[in-house]
């Protein structure tokens, strides 16, 4: 089975919605049919843009999915500055963050938590970005797998071979993320053949061959030709590099 690349941008809280649309028309500017043909191309910018940036993804006629950065598991009710995925999904959002560890560390989200989650986005008809990573404490004392193979197993214990090979996952290392100190290839090669592994003990080869697995952790134009030479790494999730549309492009069209 062939995985299609995917690269993802996580705007996290930055861009006001009228930000948010020039960086989606310059992104769409910079992009071609070909870059499409070859890669899955990803926004999640914050909940005040979505419906502004969905705007002019269906005014252009650009083949970018709308992604959002986290939800809650519910559908609708007494929460108080919540989103629900029903909501997102009527945004045509197609792909939603969760475990992301600036909602892990930042906002107490726990392995059940993020479980819950993951199911609401599913049950909305979603695809689940499954982030998953190990602090830099957790690696330098060698339990980078028990880390992220926990995390692995609690989010999807329970999901069907068919779910789990339509998922995506993204491996992100903590000590990567925003830090400019990126995984080197085979780091981030071996994690992820690691969580691919797991996929194929839990839920067979073919939900291990369909499952696409994501690095995510400083990636730039620079760095990102050497992380997708790797076979295991299908694409990138993308913070920093992700506001400036010239650069994102650049990851996008890394074989260029
Ligand atoms: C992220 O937000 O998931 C991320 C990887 O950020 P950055 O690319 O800035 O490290």
């Amino acid at each position: 089975m062939t995985r299609k690349d995917l690269m993802a941008g996580n705007w996290k809280m930055n861009a006001s919605h009228l930000e948010a649309i020039q960086m989606i028309q310059k992104l769409g500017y910079r992009l071609d049919p070909d870059d499409y043909e070859r890669v899955d191309v990803v926004v999640c910018p914050p909940f005040t843009a979505l419906r502004s940036v969905q705007t002019v993804i269906e005014a252009d006629h650009l083949p970018i999915r709308l992604g959002a950065q986290n939800c809650h598991w519910e559908e609708s009710g007494a929460f108080t500055g919540e989103i629900s995925p029903l909501m997102l999904a009527k945004l045509a959002v197609s792909y939603v963050i969760v475990g992301h560890s600036e909602r892990r560390m930042l906002f107490g989200e726990d392995d059940a938590v993020v479980g819950r989650k993951l199911r609401a986005v599913l049950g909305a008809g979603m695809t689940p970005i499954l982030a998953v990573g190990e602090t830099l404490d957790q690696r330098e004392a060698g339990s980078t797998e028990d880390v992220i193979g926990g995390q692995l197993t609690a989010a999807l214990t329970g999901l069907d071979a068919t779910t789990v090979g339509g998922l995506v996952i993204a491996y992100e290392p903590v000590w990567a993320i925003g830090t400019g100190r990126t995984a080197d290839a085979d780091t981030a090669a071996d994690a992820i053949g690691y969580l691919r592994s797991m996929v194929a003990d839990g839920f067979g080869a073919e939900a291990a061959a369909g499952v696409r697995i994501l690095y995510g952790g400083s990636v730039n134009p620079g760095n990102v030709t050497g992380l997708m030479a790797k076979r295991d790494i299908d694409g990138g999730l993308v913070g920093g590099a992700s506001l400036d549309p010239d650069q994102f492009a650049a990851v996008v069209r890394y074989w260029v």
